[in-house]
């Protein structure tokens, strides 16, 4: 089941793009893992890895790799090679890379096809770069995803500890980098000088900016404040300045560094978006990790992502089954609903409005929290519980 659906989908994928093969393109992978981690220990049994073309944003090529098998373990030796679900040794942290060099490097289906990688991108957290790298001898290389460039932005941000730096001004800072990364896409050196002179704009230093963004270098008129740091243009000298300016210019610097990695504006956001489908079909709540279940619960998800919601109605027509009256007036009504929602979601009036919400989400948090005082404290619940007795 699983082999023939991967054919299937890359047929299908390729006849979408209908380019000539061979062919050079860029793909983005990602995996998930199917039980919870806790943020140190990973051991979950399975791990679902696509790999997915960014042109057409459809899956290419995807592997479940399970490293354990109840019914080996239960019989205490090897259950039998058909009916066996383990096809990996090592452990589950090396399951994401070793199946994207799988995919990328050693693909029969895609070589067949005349189809190769020529940039993979990949989010800085696992050894996938390099493994890549190393197998395709330099031929595909690694491309930053930009959301999570930018989200180790706000991180580095954040750890300045700084008043200033609120959410607020951390998120018109991170808004400015997307900004400088998207609309200079394909230009590295462009990049570069845009995100190195972001801090400068921000504190109302106009001269390192570029008339063709910064409306202040383009008319001339220099406003005394900046838009959202504090910072006064004629206290340059003053020690706050100086603390969050160089917290801010240390982060830029450090983005702008990867200027040729974010040029090709690469996003592994549609393997997230697949990630949560497989993760709906195989809930890590309930371990289906340790079973054969897992595989055709991906391959169910990866149809899904490929050829819609209502693929349970294709399935049918390809095995000469008819999709019954009810069956297909349901998932049509569901392909339909989804394509409206996620045409809306796309607008930027909606976009605007989810981040007035986010905003007032957050101010409200914060001033709850203030009145309230320490409500939750981690292994701290006996102070909680003193000052509770004083109140
Ligand atoms: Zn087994
Ligand atoms: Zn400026």
């Amino acid at each position: 089941m699983q082999i023939n659906t991967l054919i299937i989908v890359t047929r299908e994928n390729l006849e979408v793009t209908s380019t000539p093969a061979p062919v050079g393109i860029t793909g983005s992978s990602d995996g998930c893992w199917l039980k919870r981690g806790n943020g140190f220990s990973y051991d979950s049994h399975a791990g679902f890895v696509s790999v997915m073309g960014q042109e057409t944003g459809k899956v290419l090529a995807y592997r479940v790799k399970q490293n354990y098998c109840r019914r080996c373990a239960m019989l205490g030796k090897s259950c039998g090679e058909q009916s066996c679900c383990k096809n990996w040794s090592g452990s589950s942290k090396s399951m994401e890379s070793g199946a994207v060099v799988e995919m990328v490097a050693n693909n029969p289906v895609l070589n067949q096809l005349g189809v190769s990688f020529e940039q993979l991108v990949c989010d800085g957290d696992s050894s996938v770069g390099a493994g890549i790298r190393d197998a395709t001898d330099g031929a595909c290389v690694r491309v930053a995803d930009v959301t999570h460039a930018l989200k180790h932005l706000s991180n580095h941000l954040y750890s300045a500890k700084s008043k200033q730096l609120t959410p607020q001004v951390i998120d018109y800072l991170k808004r400015m980098a997307a900004f400088a990364i998207k609309t200079n896409k394909e230009n590295p050196p462009a990049i570069a000088e845009a995100l190195t002179s972001i801090p400068y704009h921000a504190f109302g230093m106009h001269s390192h900016c570029s008339p063709t963004w910064c409306e202040q270098q383009r008319s001339g008129v220099v406003k005394k404040w900046s838009k959202h740091l504090d910072a006064p243009i004629d206290t340059a000298g003053s020690s706050n300045f100086d603390y969050n300016f160089d917290a801010v210019k240390k982060a830029f610097d450090k983005l702008s560094e990867k200027a040729s990695e974010l040029a090709p504006n690469g996003s592994t956001q549609p393997n997230e978006s697949l990630n949560s489908i497989i993760t709906s079909k195989a809930p890590k709540r309930i371990d289906f990790a340790s079973s054969s279940a897992v595989a055709y619960r991906c391959a169910a998800g990866v149809l899904q992502k490929n050829s819609s919601v209502a693929y349970t109605v294709a399935l049918r027509e390809s095995n000469k089954m008819s999709p019954g009256k009810w069956t297909l007036d349901y998932k049509t009504r569901l392909a339909n609903e989804r394509a409206r929602t996620a045409k809306t979601r796309k607008s930027t009036k909606y976009k605007r409005r989810r981040r007035e919400l986010n905003f007032a989400k957050k101010n409200k948090k914060s001033r709850n929290e203030a009145k309230e005082g320490p409500t939750y404290l981690k292994g701290k619940t006996k102070i909680l519980i003193h000052q509770w007795h004083n109140k």
